[in-house]
């Protein structure tokens, strides 16, 4: 399916790229949580990061380490967010698979605290045998 990264790919429309190979490229999200905000994304389109090549998804985390170092160098940000929504429930928007790299600081109130959930008896053990059974 084209999405709006593949018209990036393929240069029909411009972005800030900062990094590309073989494999991905990389570049800055239009509207960044910080300045320095980057996208990885493989070149090949895949929905998300569930079906994506695992090869291709191991490469995108090893570039994602490499622009994390240079903006952690060039920004001075204390702290960086490697973040992959997947699916529209989990706040995926554009459906071609990507990372977020994300510069945080102290106190940037960049995200509100996510709610949490207390595990009952014998849920967590439950869990774990129905999520080890598809391991
Ligand atoms: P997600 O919610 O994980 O699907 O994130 C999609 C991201 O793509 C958002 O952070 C958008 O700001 C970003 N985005 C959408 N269109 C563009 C574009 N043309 N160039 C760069 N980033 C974009």
């Amino acid at each position: 399916m084209e999405t709006i990264f593949t018209k990036i790919i393929t240069r029909e429309i411009p972005a800030d790229i900062i990094y590309e190979d073989d494999t991905v490229l990389a570049f800055l999200d239009i509207q960044p949580i910080n300045p320095g905000h980057t996208l990885v994304i493989p070149k090949v389109p895949s929905v998300d990061g569930t079906v994506i090549n695992p090869d291709t998804l191991a490469h995108m985390m090893k570039v994602a380490q490499k622009i994390a170092i240079a903006l952690k160098e060039s920004t001075g940000c204390t702290g960086i967010n490697f973040i992959m929504n997947n699916g529209a429930d989990a706040g995926q928007e554009v459906l071609h698979t990507h990372l977020h790299i994300v510069p945080r600081y102290k106190n940037d109130k960049a995200f509100s605290p996510p709610h949490r959930h207390e595990y009952n008896a014998f849920e967590a053990q439950d869990i774990i045998e129905k999520m080890q059974k598809h391991l």
